[in-house]
């Protein structure tokens, strides 16, 4: 694991706000950092679910296909282990609230996040596209329909979509499955607009994903990283703010908060 480096300075913060402040389009990138932040341990690394289980297999979609029956059977039996446990439990942190907060005030308008865990839905952001799918949605794999986990009955295994009869899976992207192409088609819009993108608590180094990010640093864009430790994009990124997703980015807002008030007065 990379070097925990020393802490964002406040000098370090108040710049890329002033940064964010003269962008026309923000776009953030999330990931596991944040999840984790807020007690849903990560897939890979030490203290990993799959260090700990063993990774899931590559071809995770096609097994579901080929029996689905016997996939949904699985995912029901595997309800109260310790991979769904700490996802039912968690709450968003202090790092989601601030994307809300950046949000409502006008200054983020998209963010794609690399999680399941429904935590930016839960915090209220708006502008969101989930690229790998959220654990409490099922998706309809025909016409794409995303309904509740609660509003599907699960007695007849497979359950069949109520719109069109469809075969339904977790929304949550598999292993081989194709990322959903209305997912796609947002993220791409987006960033295709974005100017500046924040990165927070990933290494932007899982496609596409990450692809959406450096896009926009490619097309001369400005990229701000939050992050506890140096990643693979911290040489390329115009900021590296030192740090948790719960610590940076209230810091952040705050920052921003007070350049305004300041042009006000
Ligand atoms: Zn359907």
């Amino acid at each position: 694991m990379a070097k925990l480096s020393e802490r964002a300075s406040d000098d370090e913060i108040r710049a890329a706000a002033k940064t964010i402040l003269a962008a026309r389009y923000v776009m953030a990138l999330t990931g596991a950092g944040m999840s984790v932040e807020s007690g849903i341990p990560p897939f890979r690394g030490p203290g990993g679910l799959w260090t700990k289980y063993g990774e899931p297999p590559m071809n995770g979609y096609q097994i579901f296909l080929a029996d689905p029956k016997k996939a949904w059977e699985e995912r029901l039996s595997k309800r109260n282990d310790e991979l769904y446990k700490p996802l039912s439990i968690a709450k968003p942190n202090p790092g989601h609230v601030a994307l809300v907060d950046l949000e409502q005030l006008g200054v983020l308008r998209f963010v794609i996040t690399q999680n399941v865990d429904d935590l930016h839905r839960q915090a209220g952001q708006k502008a969101l596209a989930e690229i790998h799918g959220n654990w409490t949605l099922i998706r309809c794999l025909n016409c794409r329909t995303r309904f509740h986990g609660d509003a599907i009955s699960l007695e007849k295994l497979p359950p069949a979509c109520p719109r069109c009869g469809g075969l339904l899976k977790s929304d949550t992207v598999s292993f081989g499955e194709p990322i959903p192409i209305d997912v796609l088609n947002v993220c791409a819009e987006n960033s295709a607009k974005a100017d500046l993108v924040i990165v927070a608590g990933t290494s932007a180094s899982v496609y596409p994903a990450a692809g959406f990010a450096l896009e926009v640093k490619e097309r001369g864009g400005i990229m701000i990283e939050v992050n506890l430790y140096e990643s693979e994009i911290t040489q390329i990124c115009d900021f590296s703010l030192r740090g948790g997703s719960a610590e940076v980015l209230p810091r952040l807002v705050m920052a921003i908060a007070e350049i305004r008030r300041e042009a006000l007065s």
